[in-house]
Order: structure tokens, then C-alpha cells, then sequence
């Protein structure tokens, strides 16, 4: 079987998509084959090939031999940014094509998500890491701090071989997230994409080899996750795993990295985020910013506000509007219709999954005003909004992951504040007043890893992502990053040779 195939996107981009496993800079055939489905349609785009626990090791043993190499370890930060910077502009180049290949194998709305926000996005990360590339120094701690005779310095090193695990949510965002900073500091990199959506970061592989990234460098492997994900989770001669996805999996992922070699952890993980409208906000835009922070991406998002506290005086006014708002803007559509706000949900799976949510909500006595689910083919569904939600209803309580929101109302700050916190997740929340000071104040209280001030939804690579609890551990994005793909040796001198 070859490890390409020739595929047109919808909106009419032939191309050759890798099928094969990316290792040591070359595609690696596997016999083992995963379907990714059009969500549009429910049709198969394609089959890739799915590595075994063999192929694990291959890519761990070639990025292990990369990582020794002088053409990785021995060249500059200068010269580490060169590649970054080359790839930045490849992903820049094919921005339409892999914008077109997001769509198709995820169903997000080519316009306006994937070609403005996770392409670019993408592009930018590798940019931003570029520029770092040459920045990594250490600190030196002299005589007037340590005393006389002795000296101190530390030494940033990359971690080594690291193993990165990504979902299908942001599929080529995520990776970006995830390659750039590694590379920057100086690692390698086993990065498995999620077997629903493997299509753009098989072509990420093919960039890389034209940047000329030496070989092992970077080695992509699609896979399912029980096998090829678990296996490299736990395989001794990685140094560290970096993983976004589930709380559950990333349970499992500490598990498997304890048992091993206890290798360096961060965890990107689920969450069931607080949106909170105080009656002293801009009202129109509490509405606009709550669609975004709950519907963007159809709901998929591990930072959806998915829990909206309304304070009582302004609830049924904003329960009203805001239902209003949902059925007028929120266009539903293919993901390469001009206007498309929400394309069909990932998977048939995820589509069931949603559904049992939805059930659930309405056998719980949350009241359904709005949003249904719409026949195949694809996986369409129209929004969901649930009114007066109680805080132990499983839709307020779960992570849902799909376009469904709780809505409930509170009277107090101090209220609101201990019932956003009664979540096990601590990912992010946002805030809606214009009292600056009541704002300031209750970002401080909420356990979130992200707060928004009048705003929701948003993220900068320049600013650090990810969550408290059981949302995840570790920051990503901005410098933060830079220190997850880093040890920072401590080297003592003594200056004296006494002892
Ligand atoms: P998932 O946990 O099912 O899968 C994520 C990845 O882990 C996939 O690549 C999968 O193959 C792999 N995997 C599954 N089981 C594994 C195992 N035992 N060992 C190793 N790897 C394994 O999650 P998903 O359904 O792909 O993504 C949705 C979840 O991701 C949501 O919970 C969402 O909140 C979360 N997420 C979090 C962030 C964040 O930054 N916090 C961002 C995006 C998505």
C-alpha cells in the first residue's frame, strides 16, 4: 500500500495527503489502516495507516539518535530558529490547503475558524518559538549572593526526547502548540495525532521534511490511543510527555509516565467553565461574548464556557435575548458555506454523545429552549440553550464537549463565587461587569487556570493556556512554554578548591 493518496477537499484542492507514518524523515508503511470520516457527510475521506507499538519504538529510537546528533544538538539557537521560522512560512504558504484539509476531517468552518484563526494561528506559533529560539540563556548567581569563592550558574537544556499526544478539536493548532516550543529549546519530538482527525498533521510531516529538519527530529505517527498513544506514554527512553485531551486519558497518561521512568508531565485537560453576568455589564455585548464562549467551534472547546451564571435581576431578560440571539446568528452549515458559524460535530461518536447529554438535561427538569439535532447526512446539530439549570443537573456538571449550554441564575458575588468553584475542573471562567474592582476581585477567587474580563473565548500565544484541578497541570503558549520543554541544570563552582 503507498503511503499517499491523492484527494480533493470540497471546495476543490487536489493534493497528495501522506497515509504513512512519518518516522526518521521517511514514510513508513503499516498495515494497520484507520478511516477518517468527512463529518459533513459521514463518508470516508480516506485511510491512514495506524502505528503498532513497534513503530512507537521506531520513532522513539530515531528521535533518541536525533537528539544525540550534532546536526540537531550541536547547531545554534540561531540555527534551531532558522527551521521554525521555515516553517512558519511553509504553513503560511499551504495556509489554504490546510485550512481546506481542517475542515474537511473536522467539520469546523473553513472561513471563519480554520483559515483565519487555526492555520494563522499556527503559522504564528512557529514564528513566535523562532524568535525564542535564540533567547534560552541561564541565570548566574556570583559571589555577593553565594559568598566568597563560590560561583554559580544554570544551564537551560532541552529535556530530550519528548512524546506528545494531541486530540481533534484543534487538531493543527494543538500540534503547533506542542512542536514549536519543543523544538525551540532543543528537543525531539513523537508526536501521535488523534485517529479522528490525522489528515493535517501528516501534511505538517511533508513541511517539515521540505523545511529540511534533519532527520528524527520530528516523527509523526497517527495511531489509536489504547495502543499507540498508551505506548508511548509509557515508554522508558522519552523523558517527558506532553498531552492534550481528556481528564480521563490524562489520568491514564500519569499513570503510564509514573510507572515507567517517571518522566517529566504536562497535562492539558477538560473542563466545564463559568460564564458569570453581573446586571452592571454591557448588556449586547454579555450576549455576543456568551455565544462565542459556548458555541465557537460548535461547543468543542476544552475552555467553552459551558455553566452561564446570570445574576437574578437580569436573568429572563437575558435568557430571552440571548435565545434570540442564538437563533438568529448561529448559522448552521457545511464548514465551506460562506457564513458558516457551527459545521456538523466532529463524530458520529460525539454526535451520540451529545445527544444522551441533551436527553439527560431534559429528563433532569432543565427547561430546553431552544436548539435540535438535524438528520444526516453529517453530524448537524442546531444549538442548544437550557434555562433554569440546577448546579447538580450532569449537564451542568459534565463536560460535554459539543454545543449545549446550562443557564441559572444567582443573587450574590460571594454565591457565585463558591458555586463556579464546585466544579472538579478549574480551566478557565469569564466575568461580565463594568466594575472593574468586583471584576478584579472575583478573578482572584475563581480556581481557574484562564480568567476573561469582558470577553471569553479568547487566546493569544503570547499568553499562557491551560488549567488548575482537574484540568490539567502545566502552562502552554508565551514563555511559559518555553520552560515545560526545559531542565534547568544547576552547575556549582568552587572557586577556592577548599573544602
Ligand atoms: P481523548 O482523551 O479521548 O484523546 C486525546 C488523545 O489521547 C487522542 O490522541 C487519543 O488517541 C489519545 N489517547 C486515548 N487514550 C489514550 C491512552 N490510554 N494513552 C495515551 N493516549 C491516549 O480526548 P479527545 O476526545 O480527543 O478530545 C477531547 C478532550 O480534550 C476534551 O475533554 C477536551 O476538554 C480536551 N481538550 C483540552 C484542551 C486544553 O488545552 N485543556 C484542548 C483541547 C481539548
Amino acid at each position: 500500500m503507498s503511503t499517499f493518496t491523492k484527494i480533493t477537499t470540497p471546495n476543490g484542492k487536489t493534493y497528495e495527503q501522506p497515509v504513512g507514518l512519518f518516522i526518521n524523515n521517511e514514510w513508513v508503511h503499516s498495515d494497520a489502516t484507520i478511516n477518517t470520516i468527512n463529518p459533513s457527510t459521514g463518508e470516508v475521506i480516506c485511510s491512514v495507516q495506524a502505528a503498532s507499538t513497534k513503530h512507537v519504538d521506531d520513532a522513539v529510537k530515531a528521535a533518541n539518535i536525533a537528539f544525540e546528533r550534532d546536526d540537531w544538538s550541536g547547531i545554534s539557537g540561531a540555527q534551531r530558529g532558522d527551521y521554525l521560522y521555515k516553517i512558519s512560512q511553509l504553513i503560511k504558504r499551504d495556509q489554504e490547503l490546510l485550512a481546506s484539509i481542517e475542515a474537511m476531517d473536522n467539520g469546523k468552518p473553513y472561513e471563519k475558524e480554520c483559515i483565519n484563526v487555526d492555520v494563522e494561528q499556527a503559522s504564528a506559533v512557529f514564528k513566535y518559538y523562532a524568535g525564542w529560539a535564540d533567547k534560552i540563556t541561564g541565570q548566574y548567581i556570583g559571589t555577593e549572593v553565594l559568598g566568597s569563592g563560590r560561583i554559580a550558574y544554570t544551564d537551560p537544556c532541552p529535556i530530550g526526547t519528548v512524546g506528545q499526544i494531541i486530540p481533534w478539536n484543534f487538531p493543527f493548532l494543538m500540534l503547533s502548540w506542542k512542536i514549536a516550543p519543543a523544538l525551540a529549546t532543543g528537543n525531539t519530538v513523537v508526536l501521535k495525532s488523534s485517529e479522528i482527525t490525522p489528515l493535517s498533521a501528516l501534511y505538517f510531516a511533508k513541511l517539515c521534511k521540505e523545511a529540511g529538519l534533519p532527520k528524527g527530529v520530528v516523527n509523526i505517527l497517527s495511531g489509536y490511543g489504547k495502543d499507540a498513544g498508551a505506548h508511548l506514554a509509557s515508554h522508558p527512553n522519552i523523558q517527558k510527555i506532553a498531552f492534550t485531551g481528556s481528564t480521563f486519558t490524562g489520568g491514564k497518561i500519569m499513570e503510564a509516565a509514573a510507572s515507567s521512568n517517571l518522566k517529566n508531565v504536562t497535562l492539558e485537560c477538560g473542563g466545564k467553565s463559568p460564564y458569570i453576568v453581573f446586571d452592571d455589564c454591557d448588556f449586547d455585548a454579555a450576549i455576543e461574548w456568551g455565544f462565542k464562549g459556548i458555541f465557537h467551534n460548535k461547543g468543542e472547546v476544552c475552555s467553552s464556557t459551558s455553566r452561564f451564571f446570570i445574576q437574578d435581576t437580569i436573568y429572563d431578560k437575558f435568557v430571552e435575548a440571548f435565545v434570540k440571539y442564538v437563533e438568529e446568528y448561529a448559522k448552521v452549515s457545511d464548514p465551506f458555506e460562506k457564513g458558516c458559524i457551527i459545521g456538523p460535530l466532529v463524530s458520529d461518536l460525539q454526535y451520540s454523545k451529545v445527544r444522551h447529554y441533551v436527553e439527560s438535561g431534559k429528563k433532569e427538569g432543565a427547561k430546553l429552549l431552544t436548539g435540535e439535532f438535524i438528520d444526516g447526512p453529517g453530524y448537524y446539530a442546531k444549538p442548544f440553550v437550557f434555562a433554569d439549570c440546577t448546579d447538580d443537573m450532569t449537564i451542568m456538571k459534565e463536560e460535554i464537549f459539543g454545543p449545549v449550554v446550562g443557564i441559572t441564575k444567582f443573587k450574590t458575588i460571594d454565591e457565585v463565587i463558591k458555586r463556579s468553584n464546585s466544579s472538579t475542573y478549574g480551566l478557565a471562567a469569564s466575568i461580565f461587569t463594568n466594575n472593574i474592582t468586583k471584576a478584579t476581585q472575583v478573578a482572584r477567587k475563581i480556581d481557574s487556570g484562564m480568567i476573561y474580563i469582558n470577553s471569553n473565548g479568547n487566546f493569544d500565544l503570547h499568553v499562557p493556556f491551560g488549567g488548575m484541578k482537574m484540568s490539567g497541570i502545566g502552562r502552554e503558549l508565551g514563555t511559559y512554554a518555553l520552560d515545560m520543554y526545559t531542565e534547568h541544570k544547576a552547575v556549582h563552582i568552587n572557586l577556592n578548591l577548599k573544602y
